[in-house]
């Protein structure tokens, strides 16, 4: 099948071309991501590929369709940037990868723990300028501390194993009880009881109009003075100009963010020549006990391979009519 592969870094090249050398797919990359004014590109391609921040919206959805496009091959989990109603409507059928790296994202966030409590992004640039004064670095054991997962999926449930192994107590929310998460000894609360009870927050749920800001002022006053909050999942579930007011007095003793509300403005591209506008991003870059990634979670050598692997069999089942157990409908909630 003819494929237009949208938002294509070098690392997709090589990914997507070694595990397509079975199948001979033609794959056609482009670098710019898709939208209404590039989905001219895909003009007599019966597949796109898309990553997170392509906009397959109605209109984009509309010109594709106009040209021939049947099948929308999402290389990423998330699709809350496809209007899968409006695809419905134009008989594109839409399909995902809808786990490729659980284990990459909880170790991220395990890494932003460890970063953020032992200051180890402040040591790397002291101990270079030759600096070895430890004023500052002051951290705290893990052990014996709690921290609240929300959101106990594939990628929270991981987590927990890891952070027991460190002796830390469990509280978990989640819409869903995982009685893997209590059989690690995971006691699952509302989440005021987990805000007021946990040394550490990490967000796992996915973005929803529910879970929209779940970090807010009102969960910010809840909270237990000097929390450390890490958020792998979804920037929108944090009002980061809420987080910046609980950075400055205190209430939030540390933040760890691999994904930003405003993140399509700024992620996956190199603005290190360009005066960046957005002044909420830049803030949050001035505290000391922030540390941000650049949604690189997910980006794992074992995830790239799983997220080729996972289009191509997705690509196969539809070009071959057999049911594909990762395609979404409109009903099913993100
Ligand atoms: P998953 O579907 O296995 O788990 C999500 C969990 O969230 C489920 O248990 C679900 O019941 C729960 N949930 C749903 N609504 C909720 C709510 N209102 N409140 C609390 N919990 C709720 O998903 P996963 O694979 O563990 O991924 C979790 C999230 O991680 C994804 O939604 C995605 O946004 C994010 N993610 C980030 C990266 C990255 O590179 N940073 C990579 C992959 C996934």
């Amino acid at each position: 099948m003819k494929v237009a592969v949208f938002s294509t870094k070098a690392y997709d090249r090589k990914f997507l071309s070694a595990a397509n050398s079975p199948t001979q797919h033609e794959l056609v990359f482009f670098e710019p991501r898709l939208n209404r004014d590039t989905a001219i590109l895909a003009a007599g391609f019966p597949a796109v590929c898309v990553f997170v921040h392509d906009q397959v919206d109605a209109p984009t959805l509309e010109l594709l369709a106009s040209r021939g496009t049947r099948l929308v091959v999402l290389r990423c989990a998330g699709f809350n940037n496809v209007d899968l109603q409006a695809a419905a409507d134009l008989g594109i059928t839409v399909v995902r990868v809808p786990a490729y790296s659980p284990y990459g994202v909880a170790e991220h966030a395990v890494g932003l723990i460890l970063s953020l409590n032992r200051k180890i992004h402040r040591a790397y640039n002291r101990v270079r300028e030759g600096n070895f004064s430890l004023d500052g670095l002051l951290g705290f054991n893990l052990h014996e501390r709690t921290i609240g997962i929300v959101g106990t999926g594939k990628i929270g449930l991981i987590l927990g194993q890891i952070m027991k192994g460190f002796g830390c107590n469990l509280l978990a929310y989640d819409v869903y009880r995982n009685p893997e998460l209590e059989a690690l000894g995971g006691k699952y609360v509302e989440l005021p009881e987990l805000f007021a009870n946990s040394d550490i927050i990490s967000l796992h749920c996915p973005l929803t109009p529910e879970t929209h800001h779940l970090i807010n002022a009102e969960a910010i006053e809840q909270i237990k003075s000097g929390v450390m909050l890490i958020n792998t999942s979804r920037g929108a579930l944090i009002d980061t100009q809420a987080v910046i007011e609980g950075l400055k007095s205190g209430k939030i003793g540390y933040l760890g963010v691999d994904v930003y509300e405003q993140e399509s403005e700024l992620f996956f591209e190199d603005l290190s020549g360009e005066i960046i506008q957005d002044d909420i991003f830049q803030r949050l870059t001035t505290f000391p006990n922030v540390l941000i990634t650049g949604h690189q979670a997910f980006f794992t050598a074992e995830a790239l391979h799983n997220i080729a692997e996972t289009t191509f069999a997705n690509i196969a089942d539809v070009e071959h009519g057999r049911p594909c157990a990762n395609e979404i409908r409109a009903q099913v909630s993100a």
